[in-house]
């Protein structure tokens, strides 16, 4: 048995993450970038968590139900998926609020600081 859901990508074109159940395993592929390398991406994961804001529309939503119920059945799984999205997400934020700041931070040393008298 075989569930493909279309992942959203930064770019148009989705990428596509295949849960695949054989002998009473569950294993997954994903055709990204880092997929392609045998790592764990955040497509993985994210599915794998559940979470929704990651399909690449909403007739994807089914699938990520059926999804559910398999990741259910799977006990080794446990909270992993979810623990590492989470981070990830965190880690995506302050990465972007790291760069703002430097950002803005730069523009001032290149225009000049004050120098208290
Ligand atoms: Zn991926």
């Amino acid at each position: 048995m075989k569930i493909s859901i279309r992942a959203r990508s930064s770019g148009d074109a989705p990428y596509q993450v295949d849960f695949l159940v054989e002998d009473n395993k569950l294993s997954v592929h994903c055709n990204c970038q880092a997929g392609i390398f045998g790592k764990l991406c955040k497509h993985k994961t994210e599915l794998l968590a559940g979470d929704a804001s990651r399909l690449f529309d909403e007739s994807e939503t089914p699938k990520l139900e059926k999804l559910a119920i398999l990741v259910a059945r799977a006990p080794e799984l446990g909270n992993i998926p979810k623990a590492i999205a989470e981070a990830e997400k965190i880690i995506r934020r302050e990465q972007a609020n790291v760069k703002q700041i430097k950002k803005e931070f730069g523009e001032k040393l290149k225009k000049g600081v004050v120098i208290l008298s």
